[in-house]
């Protein structure tokens, strides 16, 4: 069953709030997308913790390789 969760982050190069969907099937997964104001790529996390929930971190580009 698909389970969507919004959570707000926050941009790693300007700090706007941005509101993330989240996809529980993509557990595991990161992806990049452009912030809306800065237009700079924000890698996206997406990390299971220990009760189940997905929980998402951003980070700039350099900090993921
Ligand atoms: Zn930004």
């Amino acid at each position: 069953m698909a389970f969507l969760a919004e959570e707000v982050v926050y941009c790693p190069y300007c700090g706007e709030a941005l509101d993330v969907l989240i996809d529980h099937q993509e557990a595991g997964q990161q992806y990049i997308e452009d912030c809306q104001v800065c237009c700079r790529p924000i890698v996206f996390k997406l990390v299971l913790n220990e009760i189940g929930d997905v929980s998402v971190s951003v980070h700039d580009e350099d900090d993921a390789y």
